[in-house]
């Protein structure tokens, strides 16, 4: 795979770079390449309202107000694998191991839809003779099968390791959702340092998954890097250089972006001098939503409250919330957690706080289950048509949420934006239907998306 000598590109700090250019094309939606990208990320700290105010514009353009909210599920932390940062990795003898049974699964899946969530994100470690790919099939079937209280799980996403290409065929016979992948590092030497054995130290398997996951058929699929093991500059630019390598030689750019920050994980040692700050963290995140235009950043509940509704404003469109990240961590506290959380408020918390700031939540599964998915999703994105569904999608979505789970509080909330809301839908006919769409819920119906 042929890259950019990042290197070269931080060595060469841009003088006079005309910074006013890059944020007008990028207010542009087409997106910045790795060169202007890094003109923005060697900029001093002055520069953050100015690169904030211009990723507001652009995820206000392409997605409008919606956050898209959803739970990871752990099905397993058996793992073969060495990852100096993570409390998953087999030397931690600290650590209670735990598969979870397909009726376990399904317990956890019912506690997840009590709570109103309506995505899941399938997570576990790496055991190709304890949890092989046949247990991650059977246990998405699980996953969708379940029904609790007139409701079901209608998306499962997939954070898996690196595997075949007939593995993926598989999973994309499965139905999954979103393929997700994190590099880690894109730095060749840090990358061997922080795998030192088990199926994930080969770097080049990692690096190729997605041409693997192509090739097998996943058209949707979501890029990330783990920030804080390497200079976050080298991250970002290799995580932009690498979207635009898949777009440009299979046609597909990525779906979502992550942008993990390290977190303090049991039983762990590693090396802290790469450790990205709160401000840097935000610059990343504005950067990427303007070289990535297109693409949907996730946070995860690494981040605390306020930096989470802070990233709203800044180009963040999809969030978990709620989370435990141990299998069986949902209905118990467990210590068994892959990394510490931050963020222990719940799913009604976290709805109620992105009301608040102005933002919808969204739980929507509509483009996914209207085939609205690789390239035919990109298209409708870049000619500016996903946001009108999203927000129609979205609020459908968030009134039902509030009817069957909502408290008081934030139903309340949410009365007081219905019309502002329903207002943000360009005037014609979708705005109509989905007047008459939510009246339909507020009725009982379920499930009603376009
Ligand atoms: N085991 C697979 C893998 O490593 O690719 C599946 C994903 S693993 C369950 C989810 C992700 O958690 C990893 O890709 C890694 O980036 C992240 N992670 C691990 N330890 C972490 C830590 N201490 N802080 C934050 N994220 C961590
Ligand atoms: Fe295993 Fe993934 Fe944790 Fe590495 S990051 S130890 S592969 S669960």
């Amino acid at each position: 795979m042929e890259f950019y000598n990042i290197e070269r590109l931080l060595g060469c700090v841009a003088d006079g770079v005309k910074v006013k250019d890059i944020l007008d094309k990028a207010e542009q939606c087409v997106g910045l390449t790795v060169e202007e990208a890094a003109a923005l990320l060697l900029l001093p700290g002055e520069w953050n309202e100015g690169i904030f105010a211009s990723a507001r514009k652009v995820k206000q353009a392409l997605y409008g107000p919606r956050v898209v909210l959803f739970a990871p599920l752990y099905i397993s932390n058996l793992c073969t694998n060495s990852c100096l940062y993570c409390s998953f990795r087999q030397e931690n003898k600290q650590l209670t191991r735990r598969k979870l049974t397909q009726d376990e699964i399904a317990e956890q899946t019912r506690l997840l839809i009590a709570m109103g969530h309506k995505r899941v994100l399938l997570e576990t470690g790496e055991d190709l003779t304890q949890t092989p790919i046949e247990y991650v099939l059977e246990s998405i079937h699980t996953i969708y099968s379940i029904r609790h209280i007139g409701n079901g799980i209608r998306r499962v996403n997939v954070n898996i390791a690196a595997t075949s290409t007939d593995n993926y065929q598989k999973l994309r016979a499965a139905g999954i959702g979103t393929y997700q992948l994190f590099q880690e590092t894109y730095h060749q030497p840090t990358y061997e340092f922080m795998h030192p054995s088990g199926p994930k130290a080969d770097f080049n398997y990692h690096l190729t998954a997605m041409e693997r996951a192509i090739n097998g058929g996943v058209d949707d699929f979501g890029l990330g890097a783990l920030l804080g093991l390497y200079d976050y500059r080298f991250e970002v630019l290799s995580l932009i250089a690498h979207a635009q390598y898949l777009k440009k030689t299979h046609g597909i750019g990525p779906h979502t972006v992550s942008v993990p920050r390290l977190r303090p994980a049991r039983n762990t040692r590693y090396p802290e001098n790469h450790l990205v700050d709160d401000n840097s963290f935000a610059r990343i995140v504005a950067i990427l939503r303007l070289a990535l235009p297109y693409t949907g950043i996730i946070l995860s509940t690494r981040e605390a409250p306020l930096m989470r509704e802070f990233l709203l404003d800044v180009g963040v469109s999809q969030m978990s919330a709620a989370s435990a990240t141990s299998p069986g961590g949902y209905g118990k506290s467990d210590e068994n957690t892959q990394f510490e959380g931050i963020d222990h408020r719940s799913l009604d918390e976290v709805v109620g706080s992105i009301i608040s700031k102005g933002y919808v939540p969204s739980f929507c599964t509509g483009c996914y289950r209207k085939q609205r998915t690789g390239a035919r999703f990109m298209d409708l994105v870049e000619h500016g048509h996903i946001k009108e569904l999203c927000q129609s999608n979205a609020l459908l979505t968030l009134a039902e949420y509030l009817e069957q789970y909502g408290s008081s509080d934030t139903r309340t909330a949410a009365s007081l934006q219905w019309d502002g809301w329903i207002g943000q839908i360009p005037e014609g006919t979708l705005r109509e239907s989905t007047r008459a769409r939510l009246q339909r819920v507020f009725s009982g119906e379920r499930d009603v998306y376009v």
